[in-house]
């Protein structure tokens, strides 16, 4: 099964353009970390799906490798302090 890459959701150079950064997140052991989308460029294409960066990072704190990564825009997930 090959899907060439694609993980889904925006690029990374669609990311870049936007400032969103990466949020990355082990399933094994529940580790998390924000990616800046500067830092995965100089390893990663432009071209690289979000979805997709997820299979070239392992937990740092775990060494797992299911990781799912999502684009981290602010606004989202975020809870308001308003009452
Ligand atoms: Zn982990």
């Amino acid at each position: 099964m090959i899907t060439d890459g694609d993980g889904g959701g925006p690029s990374l150079a669609e990311l870049a353009v936007q400032g969103v950064p990466v949020a990355a997140w082990c399933q094994a052991c529940g580790h998390h970390r924000l990616l800046p989308v500067t830092e995965l460029l100089r390893r990663l294409h432009g071209r690289t799906r979000v979805g997709a960066v997820a299979r070239r990072l392992c937990c740092t704190a775990c060494g797992g490798r299911r990781i799912e990564t999502r684009p981290h825009y602010r606004g989202l997930g975020v809870v308001a302090g308003h009452r």
